[in-house]
């Protein structure tokens, strides 16, 4: 079963009233910077927090009578978590979560503010994926991962949408990966919409699971990374979005820690929008690539803005 632009126009369909469509913020200094001309698509500024509302909402409206009574069971290090318990209350269904017990404060309170059941587990030394199987086996739960999932990917994929219908076609094209639900639904939308524009994923350097996929022709595993970029800390991408990152995007590139500080502090200090270490990834890279990008036309993903903020103090001073 391959997943399609139609898949994301559907799931365009379905979020529509529910969730944000998030603004294309511009900025006259990151333009300066990089001799470019730069669009970027504030999820931040979606629901919750971060795009992952998206995806979320489009699965779990999908559900059957049946599924919707048992209810869902997510395992995520935050912003799915969020996102399924956000969606899961609009809808009614009853959510259960799966979370690191070192996850940030503020996530985890979230998720449990908006009424998601949340169980903790250490991850470091834990299997968050047998724990969530073992939940939805017992209890009759629908198991919605995080990314290697059909409408999971189609709903990530009308952020993308929403940007090229709102600023036309683009040359670049730079997005976060963490296991590449965001990236695979951008590059369905990208193909759709801007057929020749160059697509670029974008991980921590501590984290170059996909990049190393991406290069060996198939899914590297790795250990729990250690970075600042929590939202990319997955060890490895999925069944369903590696096949897709494989054919159509240009290259994984990676950046540091610092780099994606620095990014925090422009974005605080120049365009006054808070965002979260993994949000930071797609404009540390484009950062980087300024000779390439000098006169075109670059469209950056801020995928979300949830940070304890005495943590994101902390990581500018
Ligand atoms: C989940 C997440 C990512 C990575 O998305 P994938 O679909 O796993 O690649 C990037 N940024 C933020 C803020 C996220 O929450």
């Amino acid at each position: 079963m391959s997943i399609t632009y139609e898949d994301v126009v559907a799931a365009a369909g379905r979020i529509e009233g529910h969730a944000h469509r998030t603004p294309v913020l511009t900025s006259r200094t990151a333009n300066d910077e990089l001799g470019a001309e730069i669009f970027f698509k504030a999820e931040n500024m979606q629901r919750m927090g971060a795009f992952k509302f998206r995806g979320a909402f489009n699965a779990l409206s999908r559900f059957n009578e049946e599924q919707r009574k048992a209810g869902v069971v997510a395992f995520s290090s935050g912003n799915h978590a969020q996102a399924i318990a956000l969606s899961a209350k609009l809808l009614g269904i009853p959510a259960t979560i799966i979370m690191p017990e070192d996850a940030p404060a503020s996530k985890i309170a979230a998720t449990r503010g908006y009424g998601g059941n949340v169980v903790t587990y250490d991850r470091y030394k834990e299997d968050r994926e047998a724990i969530g199987r073992k939940l939805a086996e017992e209890n009759g739960m629908t198991l919605i991962p995080p990314y290697d999932h059909a409408d999971v990917i189609a709903g990530q994929g009308t952020a993308a949408k929403e940007l090229f219908e709102e600023v036309g076609e683009l040359d670049y094209f730079f997005v976060c990966l963490g296991g590449g639900g965001l990236l695979s639904g951008s590059t369905l939308a990208t193909r759709a919409l801007s057929p020749k524009c160059k697509l670029y994923g974008v991980e921590p350097e501590a984290g170059n699971d996909g990049q190393q996929s991406f290069r060996s022709g198939s899914i590297v595993h790795i250990d729990t990374p250690k970075t600042i970029a929590d939202g990319a800390q997955t060890q490895h991408l999925g069944s369903l979005t590696f096949p897709i990152i494989q054919r159509e995007v240009e290259d994984i590139l990676t950046v540091s820690d610092a780099e994606l500080v620095d990014a925090m502090r422009f974005f605080a200090a120049r365009m006054k929008i808070v965002v979260e270490p993994t949000g930071c990834l797609g404009f540390a890279a484009a950062r980087k690539m300024k000779e390439e990008l000098r006169g075109k036309r670059v469209g950056v993903l801020i995928s979300g803005g949830n940070v304890d903020i005495e943590r994101f103090a902390a990581l500018l001073s």
